[in-house]
């Protein structure tokens, strides 16, 4: 296979652009070994005013605070980080495409301390649609809770985007899929909700949107952030706190937010459906204000918009 992914044929490598199929790693790497790996996931939109990546910089950032975690050294300044994406994105001509950044430990030592392995850097774009199924952003998903749990705080840093952690992610996934189910919900170590395997959740009651705290267990989205902060400028009351699993069948809804997966609604948790058993129209109100806000028909009033091209540079084409 020389090209990649459905219309993506080039990766950027620490400074360099290669073609798709020379993309590869050791098979002795820490990364392929141990999951020694952090990347991130953005999506860039299709805007009025050219292709934007959304919340280009806080993705970044997590990059970056991934890397501190597992004392990964990033060696690129953020703005360079920022430059290659908006480089990989145009030189696969890309408009709306998924993002992924990723850095690793590479072949070098064998052994536990992967401080003497040599970090790789690498960023991938390529299409990609609705994550969690045709109709899903419209009709939602019916999910299940998990049988597995989500990893106790101190163990696996939830607030790193780890790639090893995406094994337990993985368990919930295919538990689900297997059960006939789109999506789990998984609860945190101590039985409270924490939240799916790719996705923040929400609950929506009395008019209240509701949220896992950030406990640990879970980790901080870029789309919960961007969701808390819609809903109290669109006036609708917030609120972080634990979360009983029987909140979910009691919630009049309920939603997972992700890059991935946008704002999708849950129809139903455990076959028990969830208020109407439709989108809400809270989440549709929230969900609507966000799909404004990535495509760009509203003012960009934070900045979370960032152009591939710059705007004078996108007029010359
Ligand atoms: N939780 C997990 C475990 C995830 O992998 C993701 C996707 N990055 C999210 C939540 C949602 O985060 P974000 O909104 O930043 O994509």
């Amino acid at each position: 296979m020389t090209t990649g992914l459905v219309g993506s044929e080039w990766i950027w490598k620490d400074g360099e652009i290669i073609p798709w199929s020379e993309a590869k790693v050791h098979i002795l790497s820490l990364a392929v070994q141990f999951g020694s790996s952090v990347f991130e996931g953005m999506r860039c939109y299709s805007t009025p005013a050219g292709p934007a990546v959304f919340r280009l910089h806080d993705h970044l950032r997590r990059l970056r605070d991934s890397c501190r975690i597992y004392r990964i050294e990033l060696a690129l300044p953020q703005e360079e980080l920022a430059a290659a994406c908006a480089e990989i994105i145009a030189r696969n001509g890309l408009d709306s495409c998924y993002v992924r950044p990723m850095v690793l430990r590479g072949y070098g030592s064998a052994g536990m301390n992967p401080i003497d392995s040599p970090v790789e850097t690498y960023i991938c774009a390529w299409p990609w649609g609705t994550y969690l199924g045709e109709g899903a952003l419209e009709a939602g998903v019916d999910v299940c809770v998990s049988s597995w749990q989500r990893p106790e705080p101190n163990t696996f840093p939830a607030l790193a985007k780890g790639a090893g952690h995406y094994n337990n992610a993985q368990l919930i996934k295919m538990e689900a899929a297997v059960n006939g189910y789109a999506e789990a919900i998984a609860l945190a170590p101590n039985g409270l909700v924490s939240e799916g395997s790719g996705q923040n959740l929400f609950l929506v009651r009395d008019g209240v949107v509701i949220t896992p705290v950030i406990d640990g267990t879970l980790l901080a989205g870029i789309t919960r952030d961007s969701i808390l902060k819609i809903a109290r400028e669109l006036g609708v009351p917030t609120c972080e706190q634990p979360v009983a699993r029987e909140m979910l069948y009691t919630a009049d809804e309920v939603f997972f937010t992700g890059t991935a997966a946008e704002v999708t609604p849950v129809r139903s948790v455990d076959r028990i459906p969830i208020g109407s058993g439709g989108m809400g129209p809270i989440t549709r109100q929230l969900q609507k204000r966000f799909m404004q806000i990535v495509h760009g028909e509203v003012e960009d009033t934070r900045g979370w918009l960032s152009l591939v091209r710059e705007p004078a540079a996108a007029a010359r084409g």
